[in-house]
């Protein structure tokens, strides 16, 4: 609970020993905390959704928040789901995208992991390489020109295949990306490295496992219910301020995570915020790209995240993950 981590942190206030007078400030930061859950249990009861109430609520249903709903229903949490879209469009940019998928890899036999068993003139045609640490690595720092978070990139590549592993658990399908790869003339194709494998069916394929998973673990996804500002009490997030046709619902949980995407299916945000990489051959593919569904993208609020920040503009910065 960051309340609690809050609190303790503050050792100057309470003492060197955590302890203030002759409580425990572990017991004093609990009882706030309590004391607060409780309100926002009694607030949460006046309106129509009352019936909200979560140990982890998730702010969008594409690969980033329908994954980060298993991983914390794994962990054993109680966790709702809110999408702004309605349910015949749910996915986000992730049910357009290709499924192709970045990862670390040794070889042959962690791809036959993902895929199944690779047959015998499959594997006679193809040199399938292998991925390094240090190659993603390397990577990731080229193409975000060293801006990326070191701690983050370092825990995206270091979990990478057990990433895809865990995926594949909840009934992702993967296949071997050839369509990426070298081809010579006589048919031999030489794995690049990287992304090597693809979703089947792509990113309709990506979207409908994990759907599919998230209705199996139980967790509930309130589809039309778009996140419009984050509840903060003492400095803590505490839960999300939503809109739901008219109604106004405040929805409580311990944590709080973030997943409403970016802006790549987007063609005017892409343009604005992408300002010179727009002018790039590859950008400009991305902003062409004809997207299902973009009548109901075009009615988002305009290069605007979630709960109201602006995009920040960023010469010559890919959004793309693979
Ligand atoms: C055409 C195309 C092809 C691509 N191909 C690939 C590829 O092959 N490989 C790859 O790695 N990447 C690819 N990408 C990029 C990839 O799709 C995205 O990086 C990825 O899908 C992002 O996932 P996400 O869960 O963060 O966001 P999204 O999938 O966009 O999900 C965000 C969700 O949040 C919801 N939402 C937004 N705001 C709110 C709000 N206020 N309240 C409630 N809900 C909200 C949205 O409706 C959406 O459903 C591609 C992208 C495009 C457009």
């Amino acid at each position: 609970m960051p309340c609690i981590d809050a609190i303790l942190r503050e050792e100057g206030i309470f003492g060197k020993n955590g302890v203030f007078g002759e409580v425990p400030i572990a017991q004093i930061a609990l009882f706030f905390s309590n004391a607060i859950c409780q309100l926002a249990r009694v607030r949460a009861r006046r309106w129509p959704m009352h019936e909200i109430e979560a140990d982890v609520v998730v702010v969008g249903a594409g690969l980033a928040g329908l994954a980060a709903s298993l991983a914390a229903r794994e962990a054993g949490a109680l966790v709702v789901v809110l999408e702004c879209a309605p349910e015949e469009e749910r996915g986000g940019n992730t049910r357009f995208s290709n499924g192709a998928m970045r990862a670390v890899y040794d070889g042959v036999a962690d791809i036959e992991q993902l895929v199944g068993e690779i047959g015998p003139e499959e594997r006679a045609r193809t040199d399938f390489g292998a991925y390094s640490r240090e190659q993603y690595f390397d990577d990731m720092a080229r193409v975000t020109q060293y801006r990326a978070d070191l701690a983050l990139t370092d825990l995206l590549v270091d979990r990478s295949r057990e990433t895809m592993q865990w995926l594949h658990k909840q009934g992702v399908k993967f296949m071997p990306l050839y369509a990426w790869q070298f081809r010579s003339s006589d048919g031999f194709i030489r794995f690049a490295g990287g992304s090597a494998v693809e979703t089947y069916d792509g990113g309709e394929g990506l979207s409908g496992a994990l759907f599919a998973a998230v209705e199996r673990a139980g967790i509930r996804v309130h589809y039309r219910t778009r996140a419009t500002a984050l509840i903060e009490q003492s400095g803590c997030v505490v839960g999300v301020r939503t809109r739901c046709g008219r109604d106004s619902v405040d929805i409580f949980g311990r944590s709080v995570v973030l997943a409403t995407g970016g802006f790549e299916a987007n063609a005017e945000c892409a343009r604005a915020i992408l300002v010179p990489a727009s002018r790039s051959p590859r950008c400009a593919a991305a902003v062409s790209i004809p997207v299902r569904g973009s009548a109901w993208r075009s009615r988002r609020a305009p290069c605007r995240t979630a709960i109201g920040q602006d995009a920040i503009p960023r010469a010559g910065i890919s959004t793309h993950p693979t």
